[in-house]
């Protein structure tokens, strides 16, 4: 027992009190048998989930169908689910039927691998029927039951094994790595939406370069969208000299700096990415591009959302171009920016119809704008009215108006 779950204990006590079992399951007790930092924990009990709902003030049926209920304990939500089987997965998204049953052995038996079927409870005793705690010492990943038959009902789990073999550093055991090269071509049928939260997973485990040699091997990326329509592609786009990324966005803009045959546009469109991650990967590349281009200049800095800094000196890093770059260099120029924004610039629109009189309203007033800002922002013109006015005027360009 550790006082990381000390947050989780009162959760726990509460079900216990009212005479339901009640464990810590999952992820949480495997990173910290691990020795990991643990993300989310999930509680699994007894209780059904009407009777959870009926012993907390702070509910949210996320999941009642399948048994999940939200508990919200000082503003962080646990998910609190009912012991359970599950049928197939026909729509290969979430499970046809799940029946409530009686024992944590049985719900434990469900589970995807040996290491994520260990649950804990208040006390801290440990039931682990799949001797989950040997996989750990010995850093293997193996299904709990027959790998075949566990990865044919959801065919998720092979994307899970290489996910955790990246988080992890474990290897896979024989059987459940054969299993993978056999039933790989479940994941066809496989929701985008699914693969697509593993992979980022993956992409961003410190063992990637374990982790990606058995998408090879086992022929995986034949069913993992945007690889699958060319053989070798895979082998082709991911770099000897890859390291983690920490978001889909970052790997879809390395993919397209690597090879501009494939747009953004079809990468996100067959990702299913949203509008925001499109945006991050069009910046990304944009970024890159000019960064190849001019170095990291203060136009590129100030046009660099702060989010994508760390994304950018990854993906930066990996590519190695002639210019390398840390997140100290963009912060340290970002410092000295003349302009942080748009509306501190010392001229509006209003102003440059006063200083070009015998003009009118038009689109050269955004042009103008933008020329200056631009100039501002490279350190070219001072921010300043008076001299900004001197040079637009000086400048003129008849071409421009
Ligand atoms: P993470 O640290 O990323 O949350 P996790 O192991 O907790 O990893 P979750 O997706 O949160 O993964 O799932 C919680 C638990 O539910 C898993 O540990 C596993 O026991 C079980 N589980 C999740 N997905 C599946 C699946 N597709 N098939 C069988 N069991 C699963
Ligand atoms: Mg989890």
């Amino acid at each position: 027992k550790n006082k990381v779950f000390h947050k989780a204990e009162p959760i726990l006590r509460t079900l216990q009190q009212a005479g339901y079992e009640a464990y810590i399951v999952g992820g949480a007790v495997r990173d910290f048998l691990v020795g990991r930092p643990i993300g989310d924990i999930d509680i699994t009990t007894s209780a059904t989930p009407e009777q959870v709902m009926n012993l907390f003030s702070k509910v949210v049926p996320i999941g009642i169908k399948h048994g999940t209920v939200a508990v919200l304990q000082k503003g962080e939500p646990y998910e609190i689910t009912t012991y359970r089987t599950e049928g197939n997965y026909s729509d290969h998204r979430h499970p046809d039927n799940v029946d409530f049953v009686d024992s944590i052995q049985t719900d434990l038996a469900r589970r995807d691998f040996t290491i994520n079927a260990i649950a804990m409870d208040m006390q801290g005793d440990i039931v682990d029927p799949f001797h989950g705690r040997t996989d750990i010492k010995n850093r293997l990943i193996q299904t709990v039951g027959p790998p075949k038959d566990r990865f044919k009902e959801d065919p998720l789990r092979m994307m899970r094994a290489i996910r955790f073999v990246s988080q992890l550093g474990f290897q896979l055991e024989g059987k459940t790595l054969i299993g993978l090269s056999e039933c790989a071509h479940w994941l066809d049928k496989m929701a985008v939406e699914r693969i697509k939260v593993e992979f980022e997973k993956m992409w961003a485990g410190s063992f990637l370069d374990q982790a990606l040699p058995i998408i090879e091997q086992t022929e995986i990326d034949r069913y993992i969208p945007v690889f699958r329509e060319k053989k070798g592609r895979f082998q082709k786009l991911v770099p000897a000299s890859i390291q983690p990324l920490a978001y889909i966005y970052e790997s879809i803009a390395l993919f397209v700096l690597l090879d501009s045959n494939i747009s953004i546009e079809t990468w996100t469109n067959k990702w299913k990415c949203s509008k925001k991650e499109k945006s991050n990967v069009k910046r990304l590349v944009q970024a890159v591009q000019m960064l190849e281009k001019d170095g990291l200049t203060n136009w590129l800095v100030y046009n660099l959302d702060r989010n994508l800094y760390t994304s950018l000196v990854r993906i930066v890093t990996i590519l190695k171009p002639h210019c390398s770059v840390t997140e100290e260099d963009i912060k340290a120029i970002w410092g000295s920016l003349p302009l942080r924004n748009r509306r501190e610039l010392a001229i509006s629109g209003t102003d440059l119809l006063t200083f070009f009189p015998v003009r009118t309203k038009g689109a050269w007033i955004g042009r103008y704008l933008q020329m200056v800002e631009r100039m501002v922002v490279m350190g070219d013109l001072k921010n300043e009215k008076t001299e900004i006015k001197e040079w637009v005027t000086k400048w003129n360009p008849p071409e421009m108006t």
